[in-house]
């Protein structure tokens, strides 16, 4: 097999696509790619994420459910400072990667079952299920925080997908997705290993849109781990196939309330507020599932960690604005991040940087003032 899914704590493995968690000891699965990256077996003449389908061997090419993801627009903004736009993708988010990859690899098997997906999101992971679950003629429900952002909720019932609103911390929506119900396949994004493998392509993107060089800072916004995990194995696979020198140093960027891999990868307590409230409405997961995982993986990689304070997220995503990138708030948090290791000396303009937009501000629910 060119491919194995195993379990991270206990290793035991599985073949079963549609599983989130180890039979044996319930901690999340992991995919390892066992074949290369090659330059040479990119399909050159598809502008979408599967131009690399070749690195995905666990999809069939004839299954594969497609709205054009991925190839998005890496924009030099300015010297040595690049803005990567996912917000241009077909739902709006970077999601629409995961997405595509987790269900052209299963679509089969639920419809075979007479089944339907669930999915617990604050909003954009949901929109981007529920966009593919459109496009593959699946039933699918989106479990979402009371406080979801309207055009967001708009999004997924649009597509067709029955919308679930959880009152509580969010936690309690992904308690209530994960429910047994008959013909219900949970897939939900943030322990889906499918998923999280398929949001890969945006590393290969990265490096093949700068000529093969990989830059030398990445800022993402980090808030359940799928960006910066999948961006991190991507990056690793890369540089064990030799396809690049140096690894980048990924820099996951979160907000003061929601910041709990910056204080684990500085050595700091982390107190959870009791309620979030924050423009930054995508990063809202104060006890991530996979924390540990992140923590590990970010540390092994050399990478930071980096915090910045609610009146910078509103600021910057006006700023941003201002110069004509309209993206979500939570996606401005990367970009003051940034702006906060340019101030305190931390990182440099003259080395080679991208920022990664994550989301439109077409969804945002703020108002000018
Ligand atoms: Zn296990």
């Amino acid at each position: 097999m060119s491919y194995e899914v195993k379990c991270t704590v206990c290793g035991k493995p599985t073949t079963n696509l549609l599983s989130y968690k180890c039979i044996s000891c319930g901690n999340p699965l992991d995919i390892k790619i066992r074949k290369a990256f090659s330059r040479g077996e990119i399909h050159r003449k598809d502008y979408s994420a599967w131009r690399y389908i070749r690195f995905f061997p666990y999809v069939n090419a004839r299954d594969v459910v497609t709205l054009g993801e991925g190839w998005t627009p890496l924009v030099k903004v300015s010297g040595n400072l690049y803005f990567k736009l996912e917000s241009l993708n077909p739902t709006g988010s970077f999601k629409d990667r995961g997405s595509t990859v987790l269900v052209s690899a299963i679509h089969k098997e639920v419809k075979r079952l007479g089944g339907f997906i669930a999915e617990d999101s604050s909003g954009n992971a949901g929109a981007s299920i529920a966009a593919y679950a459109a496009r593959a003629g699946l039933r699918a429900k989106i479990y979402v925080p009371e406080g979801v952002s309207g055009p967001k909720l708009n999004q997924i019932m649009f597509y067709g997908a029955e919308a679930l609103k959880v009152p509580g911390a969010r936690s309690r929506v992904a308690e209530e997705a994960q429910k047994p119900e008959g013909g219900k396949v949970y897939v939900g994004h943030i322990l889906h290993p499918v998923f999280r493998d398929g949001i890969r392509s945006l590393a290969y993107e990265i490096v093949e849109q700068l000529g093969w060089e990989a830059p030398e800072r990445i800022y993402l916004p980090v808030s359940a781990g799928t960006l910066l995990l999948g961006v991190l194995i991507g990056f690793k696979h890369l540089m064990d196939s030799g396809a690049i020198d140096e690894m980048p140093k990924i820099v996951a960027c979160q907000t003061k309330q929601v910041s709990p891999l910056y204080h684990r990868f500085k050595g700091l307590p982390y107190c959870p507020p009791e309620k979030v409230v924050t423009v930054a409405d995508a990063l809202v997961s104060t006890s991530p599932p996979l924390l540990e995982i992140m923590h590990q993986e970010l540390k092994a990689a050399g990478g930071d960690a980096v915090m910045v304070e609610e009146d910078e997220i509103f600021k910057t995503f006006k700023e941003l604005a201002g110069i004509g990138f309209y993206v979500e708030p939570s996606s401005a948090v990367a970009y003051a991040a940034y702006q906060k290791q340019l101030r305190i000396g931390e990182a440099t303009s003259g080395e080679k940087t991208v920022v990664v937009l994550t989301g439109t501000g077409l969804k945002t629910a703020l108002k000018p003032s």
